[in-house]
Order: structure tokens, then C-alpha cells, then sequence
């Protein structure tokens, strides 16, 4: 098990793997695609994860429940880092955790708009419309409208499909 000097590293990983975001509780990290990597310092378990867009603030949040869960299972004194760059877009959000959305009611993000790497900060403008037509995830009508730019969370829009007539929510590509 964990000793003073080596880390169960893929125990640790499996643990912080499990945690579920605070904004799309349906996802977990692995999920949603922020989890970069899970190390072992000095017999520390070191999480580094990538916010999923500038200053969200379920960072706080998840780095608080990585810390908990961890020192629950006996990783004491685990640090949460954070990697900004690569930035995270939505198209790292894996088939399951896709998969977990759409089961939710919840449109997951097309692919997002190319990126020009290596020019400095990314401007996000969560502020769009969908590019793309978004399928209900209800009856799959693409006679949707968008009724919000932002959902419950800034990272989703509401939108309401025409044909079934239900309301739903929508993650942005960024
Ligand atoms: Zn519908």
C-alpha cells in the first residue's frame, strides 16, 4: 500500500480519475478530459489537471474534492496542479463521457473551432451560438433553437427543440 517514500500511483490515478466535475456531475474528470497526469513527489501523490476554460470556478472545487478523496483512501498530502497549456477544449470531453451527456438530457459539444496554436492567450467566446445545427438529445430533431447563451453554468447554452418541444441544455465547443 502507500508507504512514506513510494506513492500507489495508479491507485491515486484511479481515485482522482473517479472524481466527478461539480458543473457536469454526469462526467467525471477522465471524462470530461482535464485529468493530465497523476505523479508520485517525494511519496506525495501529484495531480495535475487542465481547467476546462480561464478561470472557471469549479477549478477550486475539484481541487478540493481531489484532495478529500485522495486523503480518504490514505494520500496524504496530495498536491492539485494546474496546466494551462495546451488549453482544454471540448473535443477532449471521450465517447463515454459524451455518451454519459446525451444519456443526461444534455447535447455534448461538436467539434470545436481550430485553433492557431502558439499566438499567445485564446480568446473564448462562450458567448456564440452554436455553429452547428444541435440535435435534440431527446427525439434527435435538428429543429433546434437556442432560448439562452448561457445554462445553469456558463459553459452551456439552453436551447429548445422545435419538433418535441422540450427545453434542454447544450456544452459549447471551445
Ligand atoms: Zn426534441
Amino acid at each position: 500500500m502507500v508507504t512514506a517514500m513510494t506513492a500507489d500511483v495508479p491507485a491515486a490515478r484511479q481515485i482522482a480519475e473517479a472524481v466527478a466535475d461539480p458543473e457536469l456531475p454526469m462526467l467525471t474528470l477522465a471524462d470530461l478530459g482535464i485529468l493530465r497526469d497523476v505523479t508520485s513527489e517525494n511519496g506525495h501523490i501529484v495531480v495535475t489537471i487542465t481547467p476546462t476554460y480561464s478561470g472557471c470556478p469549479a477549478l477550486r472545487e475539484i481541487a478540493r474534492d481531489l484532495q478529500f478523496r485522495l486523503s480518504q483512501a490514505g494520500f496524504a498530502g496530495a498536491a492539485v496542479r494546474t496546466q494551462i497549456a495546451p488549453a482544454w477544449t471540448s473535443d477532449w470531453i471521450t465517447a463515454e463521457g459524451r455518451r454519459k451527456l446525451h444519456a443526461a438530457g444534455i447535447a455534448p459539444p461538436g467539434a470545436a473551432p481550430a485553433r492557431t496554436p502558439a499566438r499567445g492567450p485564446v480568446p473564448l467566446n462562450l458567448t456564440t451560438a452554436p455553429r452547428d445545427r444541435v440535435a435534440c438529445p431527446r427525439c434527435g430533431s435538428l429543429d433546434t433553437v437556442q432560448t439562452a447563451a448561457f445554462g445553469a453554468t456558463a459553459c452551456k447554452a439552453l436551447l429548445r427543440c422545435r419538433t418535441c418541444h422540450e427545453p434542454f441544455e447544450y456544452v459549447k465547443e471551445f
